[in-house]
């Protein structure tokens, strides 16, 4: 389907060490439409973030074909890779891993001008971001002068900078205190849906999983739908 934002088909990972060999990743297929949100659920140690790694190309899958924005990545360059995850697609860890040398709106800027984009546009973008996310007077503090939904907030303005189609998140909330991640989990939906973003969001908490369109949970390897 030509629609599809974010496609994956048949990935496999497995991991060496020694004469052991962990397959972790034995064959996942997902499909996800633009404007749909989808849980990844599975306990700990079970892939999550490793899925995610690879679907956001951080990683390599040692099988398997990936397509983003209807683009093939297997058959990409490595330039094309680093191009492709630079412009479609966003990131969010459970840690915000901001820089913190830089203000919030300069950590949203960042990622558009390694795309290229000039200083005024820019900038104009992380303040309707940071806007959004609540932030407009906070955008000339540093991370450390933030709280902890604070600095999530601006992590996930700057995995949106440079408009993505795909939205990846790896427990995004995992790190807030409960009322707080609520809160700003509740603002990671409204901005997905709003730019009909597809979103893969792994979580542990499963009042969040089911506030999505979609929950998906692997198991031995593999997606099974809930
Ligand atoms: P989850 O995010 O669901 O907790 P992970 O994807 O982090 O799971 O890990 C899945 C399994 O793969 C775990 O057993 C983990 O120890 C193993 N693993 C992940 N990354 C590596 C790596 N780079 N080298 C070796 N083993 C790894
Ligand atoms: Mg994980």
């Amino acid at each position: 389907m030509s629609d599809v934002a974010l496609a994956l088909t048949g990935i496999r990972r497995s991991f060496v060490s020694g004469t052991a060999r962990l397959d972790v990743l034995r064959g996942v297929d997902l499909a996800i439409q633009p404007g749909e949100i989808v849980a990844l659920v599975g306990p700990s140690g079970s892939g999550k973030s490793t899925l995610l790694h690879i679907a956001g190309l951080l990683e390599r899958a040692d099988a398997g074909e990936i397509r983003i924005a209807g683009q093939a990545i297997s058959s990409a360059s490595d330039a094309e890779r680093t191009a492709t995850r630079r412009t479609a697609l966003g990131f969010v860890y459970q840690f915000h891993h901001l820089l913190p040398e830089f203000s919030a709106a300069e950590n949203v800027m960042l990622p558009q001008f390694i795309a290229g984009r000039q200083r005024g546009e820019a900038s104009a973008r992380a303040a309707e971001l940071l806007a959004r996310v609540g932030l407009d007077k906070r955008g000339h503090h540093r991370p450390g002068k933030l709280s902890g939904g604070e600095q999530q907030r601006v992590a996930i303005a700057r995995a949106l900078a440079n408009r993505p189609a795909v939205l990846l998140a790896d427990e995004p909330t995992g790190n807030l205190d409960h009322g707080t991640a609520e809160i700003v989990f509740g603002e990671l939906m409204h901005l997905v849906r709003e730019d009909r973003l597809a979103a893969l969001i792994a979580t542990h908490n499963p009042d969040l999983a089911a506030r999505m369109d979609r929950i998906v949970t692997l198991k031995d390897g593999v997606l099974v739908a809930a």
